[in-house]
């Protein structure tokens, strides 16, 4: 037996571990005390990290479709073999842009797989790479390239007096203005030393509860509650008048944009006093340092660019960025995240550019090609159409939105390759499924927690921190599982496509190693991988210069306050006649049938996206996707705990369990995404109801109807 550091991969937190080793197993995951960043910390999730190597559903060798249509085992050479020569068949007959690639959330955890996937699309010549990125938080990247980056980075939490989330529970979700490093303990001691925290949710989250102030309102509001914080910061003079001029250039045309959004005149579509917006605005703008930052939710309800946008020019008007000669917290050690001068960076394009989808007029864009037209331009026949399809590490079939669709694609495919450790739901519908390596079973870095910092305002790391985690264990003793990275590599190689990373080819005939990999990945590091690996606790790297250094008089670029795509947006908002929020209240009936609501997403503590739903420890904890209500309306509804409630949308319906919660606000359902029974997934339209730059869809303050069960079954 021993005792050994570990990464956990089971969520984008990367926790340090300690792993108890006996017989080539891990038999047991704590929280590393000894860990400079966690100091111990892990969640429920993470300790149980290890049953899913063993999981019986784990699978052990790649999976082939007969032509009954059921699975056969076969040998990882073999399906390879084929797989390489229907995608060369497919590339021949239809040209690159046939063969697509989606990157799920677990595909980012291991960057040797993100390097050779990449170079196996460049040498194919597909331009069509889609990932979560665009179904989750699109907005981020999209208003930063609208609104420009700030060299020198956020404030820090660690010195901040105010921290306002929007639609963020950074206790459960491990996200967004809270260092996700044990946060729990992070906002305890900044509260301690006086930090004001505004939260702004329909839900008294579990960070509400610990707010100065919680504005509960009712969700999809987002953008004018915002626009009225902004225009009472800019009235009442509480900007940072001198960063303004210096820095940005569009300051009276925001003005002049947010000045009809007056608190008398939004608190009612909000359901909020406007009181309560003034005086988030005040404490917000009077405090002297610290962030607004949003979540999840806010960017998947409608105008979840222009939201972004607005609390990068709520941060910028009230000069919350470090500015020359302040100490930075973190430039990154693997990457270089920031460039460390006070100053905008060069723009980069938001949306219009690289290759334009056939669907919706949609182009790439900063976050990537969007994903919620995937489905779509499957099913759309002509030339460019896709035909084939690899899933590396995602469930489309639960992540995707509107899941009837989704189906029908995936069906549709010529050739589906699904990468997953299970027979997921999307797996069951591939021709080919290859169980990877995954976890222990390889070396890891912590490249995603500098990576998140493409996510808006994240720091990533609040400190210079980086580790290591060499391979602690072997796959399941007779099991056929290949690393992601490798799959592309022996692709590529049996379709006689040479492949490189940065313009360094990979020596076809002999596999590089995972560590060699991780090694050419971060190979511009500011501490060399060798100086990390021995830190096996993990270690924070001091940066030889933290401070951020002043920018050139001659600097061209200022930060945008009003990109012309946002303010029109916000007048269009302005203009709108119907002010009132979409209907909550009874439907069909009256009293006791049926309640429109407006359904929000939601983290779980013992869920993580569509993963690893099965590991006992977690479904003991919960067993199925509740539909989380407040008391008044189920009493409306006449249901009670743990009754069966069907929701129904536009486009499909779900069943699922009514948790009767009074941490929600009446008019609203709160449940999550990503779960293969209650699916919400099937409840969004993707193609009428989208974010006009990113191809989002309406994803969150989804007008739905809740009705107790009936007994026929509904159509999902
Ligand atoms: S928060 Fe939990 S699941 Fe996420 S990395 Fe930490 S221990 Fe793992």
């Amino acid at each position: 037996m021993a005792e050994v550091t570990a990464i956990c991969r089971f969520c984008h937190a990367t926790c340090g571990m300690v792993a108890t080793l006996e017989d080539g197993r891990v038999t047991r995951l704590i929280g590393d005390i000894d860990n400079p960043m966690y100091a111990g910390y892990s969640c429920v999730k993470g300790r149980n990290y290890h049953a899913f190597h063993e999981s019986p559903s784990r699978l052990r060798t790649p999976l082939r479709r007969r032509s009954d249509g059921g699975f056969e085992s076969a040998s990882s050479a073999a399906v390879l073999d084929e797989i390489a020569v229907r995608t060369r068949d497919i590339l021949d007959r239809h040209g690159p842009r046939s063969v697509a690639m989606y990157g799920g959330t677990f595909s980012h955890f291991c960057p040797a797989g993100v390097m050779l996937r990449e170079s196996f699309m460049d040498a194919i010549g597909s331009p069509m790479r889609f990932s979560n990125a665009t179904i989750d938080q699109p907005g981020k990247p999209i208003s930063m390239a609208l609104h420009g980056k700030w060299g020198a980075g956020p404030q820090d939490f660690a010195d901040a007096d105010v921290c306002m989330l929007i639609g963020a529970n950074p206790l459960v979700s491990m996200w967004g203005g809270i260092p996700s490093f044990n946060p729990a303990k992070r906002l305890h001691e900044a509260r301690q030393r006086g930090l004001k925290l505004i939260v702004i949710d329909p839900r008294r989250t579990e960070s509400a509860r610990k707010a100065d102030l919680h504005l509960q309102c009712l969700p999809g509001q987002d953008v004018p509650l915002l626009a009225a914080m902004l225009n009472v910061i800019i009235t009442e003079g509480l900007c940072d008048r001198a960063f303004i001029e210096a820095e940005t250039e569009g300051f009276g045309a925001l003005a002049a944009a947010v000045a009809p959004f007056t608190p008398e005149r939004v608190a009612p579509r909000a359901g909020i006093e406007a009181g309560s917006i003034i005086e988030a605005a005040r404490m917000f703008a009077r405090a002297q340092r610290g962030n607004v930052t949003s979540g999840t939710g806010p960017s998947m309800a409608p105008h979840g660019v222009l939201m972004d946008y607005l609390v990068l020019a709520l941060n910028t008007v009230c000069g919350r960025w470090i500015k020359a000669g302040e100490r930075m917290p973190n430039r990154g050690v693997l990457f270089r995240q920031f460039s460390g001068v006070a100053r905008a960076e060069k723009p980069r394009a938001a949306t219009g550019f690289g290759e334009a989808l056939r669907v919706r007029g949609l182009t790439d864009t900063a976050a990537g090609l969007p994903t919620a037209a995937l489905a779509e331009e499957i099913l759309t026949p002509g030339e460019g159409q896709v035909k084939a399809l690899f899933v590396v590490g995602g469930n489309p079939l639960l992540s995707w939105p509107n899941q009837a669709k989704t189906r029908r694609a995936l069906e549709s495919l010529e050739l589906l390759v699904v990468v997953d450790p299970v027979l997921s739901e999307t797996a069951r519908h591939a021709h080919y499924v290859i169980g990877p390596r995954f976890g222990f079973e390889s070396p890891a870095i912590t490249f995603g927690n500098e990576g998140i910092t493409v996510y808006g305002l994240s720091l990533g790391y609040p400190e210079p921190f980086a580790q290591y985690q060499p391979q602690l264990i072997e796959p399941p003793a007779g099991s056929d599982v290949l690393e992601d990275w490798r799959i592309f590599y022996e692709l590529g190689r049996r379709m006689g496509y040479p492949l490189a990373f940065r313009g360094q080819p990979f020596d076809m005939s002999t596999p590089p190693t995972t560590d060699g990999l991780l090694s050419q990945f971060v190979a511009r590091s500011r501490v060399p991988l060798e100086e990390i690996k021995r830190h096996p606790h993990g270690a924070v790297f001091p940066d030889p210069k933290p401070c951020a250094e002043p920018r050139d008089a001659e600097w061209p670029h200022r930060l945008q306050l009003a990109a012309p795509v946002m303010i029109a947006e916000l007048h269009g908002i302005a203009a709108q006649k119907s002010e009132a929020p979409a209907p909550a209240g009874p439907v069909m009936g009256g009293e006791g049938s049926a309640l429109r609501l407006l359904l929000v997403s939601r983290r779980e503590h013992a869920l993580y996206n569509s993963v690893a739903h099965d590991l006992p420890a977690l479904r003991r904890r919960l067993p199925h996707n509740p539909a989380h209500l407040n008391p008044q309306d189920a009493a409306r509804l006449g249901i009670v705990d743990g009754a069966i409630v069907e929701i129904e949308s536009a486009v499909g319906g779900i069943r699922a369990v009514a948790h009767l919660a009074p941490d929600v606000r009446e008019g609203v359902v709160s449940i999550a995404h990503g779960f293969a029974g209650a699916c919400t997934a099937a409840l969004i339209d993707d193609a009428t109801d989208y974010e006009a730059l990113s191809g989002l869809p309406r994803m969150s303050a989804l007008p739905v109807t809740v009705r107790p069960a009936a007994a026929t079954p509904t159509t999902a």
